[in-house]
């Protein structure tokens, strides 16, 4: 093949650089020498072809480990632009723009991947979302990637894997690559005895996994596959519904999620940005979205050293250190408001009380009109920010 290549290369007058090409031993260890013309070709156990990394084992750790350290790369080069100045969420949108696409380069051929090489790309991501909100690293990854409505990575793969099925299906017929796809195809369906690795037992797993198998298999007796558009809805729908449903389920079965799930559910989980967004109050917004992400934790309390069951609850409604900016809180909320609406809401539980400075303004919002929504929510805030609770 190589001589093949060689007399070809000399038939069109072009030279090949046997330096920049390397042979490699899948499977068996090569202890030959390989010419091309009259220079030898190094024997190598991985190289990159169209800038994905191929390695003899076939595994995909090696190229998602370098995926994940080119993405870091680009993400800092974003972050050194100033990004700290910057809403999240638009950060965020830089991220998806220009990051992700480094990341993912190439995923599609990520066949059999790891649980190790899925942590990898999570841990990457859990990094990135915390360090574009300026969130400690202890900070629960579920909260974070939620707040900036990231999906994450592995489902991201997933996702693209799909819409490389449909890009293979949709091939002419005439094809190479298409003819290997259906040659493949129907040797994995047809000869079960032979164990098959590579893209098509991967996707076949995904759509599986999100009960979309039938229209591969109504592909393959028909020949007919969903046109792109209704590809990419169906694909979205099921994985959506799928990774939604499960990330509540993660949530809930977690005491740490309690007040995170509490303040956002009548808000969505990106409220704070949101508001950053609308009113430009940055710093505010990075402060309180460190108190929504903070766990419940019981103890002493740090400014009145009383032993307390939730000791942020408390601070923002009982702690003695700070009646004196709590009472001028309440006293501008009346002002605002009407007395009768301050009465509604000190009537309630700490715990109400909290979650409504916090910004969860649940069923006090008929008292308060659009306006004063926002104004009720800024001195909220401020009080928090001015108490650095
Ligand atoms: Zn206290």
């Amino acid at each position: 093949m190589l001589n093949c290549a060689y007399d070809y290369s000399l038939k069109w007058r072009f030279e090949f650089n046997p330096l920049k090409s390397v042979i490699l031993g899948y499977r068996t260890e090569l202890d030959l020498v390989f010419n091309l013309g009259d220079k030898s070709v190094n024997i190598s156990t991985e190289t990159k072809h169209l800038g994905i990394l191929r390695t003899v084992d076939l595994s995909p750790s090696t190229d998602i480990q370098h995926s994940c350290r080119k993405g870091r790369n680009a993400y800092f080069a974003i972050a050194g632009t100033g990004s700290c100045l910057l809403n999240p969420l638009t950060v965020c949108g830089l991220y998806n723009k220009i990051v992700i696409p480094a990341v993912l380069y190439g995923c599609e051929l990520w066949n059999g991947i790891k649980p190790k090489d899925l942590r990898c790309l999570e841990t990457f991501q859990h990094f990135i979302v915390k360090h574009i909100q300026g969130f400690p690293k202890r900070t629960r990854s579920d909260m974070c990637e939620s707040m900036t409505n990231l999906e994450r990575l592995p489902i991201l793969v997933e996702k693209r894997k799909l819409m490389f099925l449909y890009k293979l299906c949709e091939m002419k017929a005439q094809s190479l690559t298409k003819q290997i796809f259906i040659y493949r195809l129907f040797q994995y369906f047809g000869d079960t005895s032979r164990k098959q690795h590579g893209f098509i037992p991967d996707v076949t797993n995904i759509l599986s996994k999100y009960s979309l198998l039938n229209f591969l298999n109504s592909y393959m007796f028909t020949g007919c596959f969903p046109t792109k558009l209704q590809w990419k809805n169906i694909v979205n729908s099921a994985i959506n519904q799928h990774e939604k449903h499960r990330k509540e389920e993660r949530m809930r079965s977690d005491n740490d999620f309690t007040r995170f799930l509490r303040l956002s559910e009548n808000n969505g989980y990106d409220f704070i940005w949101q508001y950053a967004k609308y009113t430009g109050r940055l710093r505010t917004a990075k402060h309180v979205a460190k108190l929504w992400s903070t766990p419940p934790t019981s103890g002493n309390c740090n400014l009145c050293g009383h032993f307390v069951q939730d000791t942020l609850y408390h601070q923002i409604t009982m702690c003695t250190e700070l009646q004196t900016q709590r009472h001028l809180l309440y006293k501008r909320l009346s002002e605002m408001t009407s007395d009768n609406f301050l009465y509604t809401l000190l009537s309630k539980s700490d715990e109400y009380v909290s979650c409504f400075l916090l910004g969860n303004h649940e069923a006090l919002l008929d008292f308060l009109t659009p306006e004063h929504c926002l104004d009720v929510l800024n001195e909220g805030f401020s009080y928090l920010t001015y108490c650095r609770l």
